[in-house]
């Protein structure tokens, strides 16, 4: 596997706008979470969360530890054991987690024994339809391939989410083995497919699209943010409601 540096900004770039610099700040404090094989296991969390999708080899580790500019985030993902796990990282200060960036394992892996892909397409699916502060799906292709048969199954899956305000983000990776009309035409495709979501040209390598994915990402989760504090307010004033309500013990006289 070639290894790309993720934190190289190639000279003649310019440094990131101050939007993008806090955006990419914010994507630096990722850190790992906790890992689940099933649903059920992951824990329920009142943050937005951020999923990312896609078939195996489309550069989604290196995706995420470019916006991270951490070099091995994403790779635990690949540590014998967690490859077929749910990884999720937080996002935001220390003690100040905002948000949550999940990982989830690359499909359609030639060697994966059939009955592993057929567990963990249906966990897969569990997530993206039932996981309650899903706020957004970054979905992963190399536009050199297209779109999987796996890739069309998931878009099939999410679309009623998509129409309900789902966030979605089809990023077409290695842009830097496009050529400018290569690139143009992939993003016309790319841009049908997403349905009512954006599509973005990235490269890891050339640093193509990272200020652009940063921002986006900043953007749902600033979004979303005001309908979770309210439901975390909401829940705190009933948790007080059924403290007032519970009679005092009973006293012995
Ligand atoms: P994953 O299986 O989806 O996590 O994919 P990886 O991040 O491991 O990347 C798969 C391969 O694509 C590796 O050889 C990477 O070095 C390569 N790759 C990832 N991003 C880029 C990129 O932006 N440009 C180029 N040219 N290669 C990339």
């Amino acid at each position: 596997m070639t290894s790309i540096r993720p934190t190289a900004r190639p000279a003649g770039v310019p440094a990131a706008d101050p939007a993008a610099k806090a955006a990419l700040g914010w994507m630096h404090t990722a850190r790992f979470l906790t890992t689940a094989a099933q649903l059920h296991h992951l824990p329920r969390l009142d943050l937005p969360e951020i999923a990312f999708v896609g078939r195996s080899n489309a550069g989604k580790s290196t995706c995420i530890n470019t916006l991270a500019q951490q070099k091995q985030l994403a790779f635990a993902s690949k540590k014998p054991g967690r490859t077929q796990h749910i990884n999720l990282f937080s996002l935001g200060r220390q003690n100040g987690t905002d948000a949550i960036l999940a990982d989830l394992p690359g499909y359609g892996y030639a060697a994966v024994p059939q009955q592993d892909k057929i567990r963990w397409q249906r966990v897969m699916g569990q997530y993206l339809v039932n996981r309650e502060n899903l706020t957004g799906v970054v979905l992963l292709c190399d536009p050199r391939l297209g779109l999987t048969e796996l890739d069309e199954l998931l878009l099939e899956l999410i679309r009623p989410r998509v129409e309900e305000g789902l966030k979605f983000l089809l990023l077409l990776t290695k842009a830097d083995k496009l050529t400018k009309v290569e690139a143009a035409k992939a993003m016309q495709i790319a841009r049908l497919n997403a349905g009512g979501g954006d599509a973005q040209l990235f490269s890891a390598l050339k640093r193509k699209g990272v200020d652009e994915t940063a921002l986006r990402l900043r953007g749902w989760v600033d979004e979303a943010a005001p309908a979770f504090a309210e439901a975390a307010a909401r829940r705190a004033d009933s948790v007080d409601t059924e403290a007032s309500d519970e009679q005092p013990p009973p006293t012995d006289h």
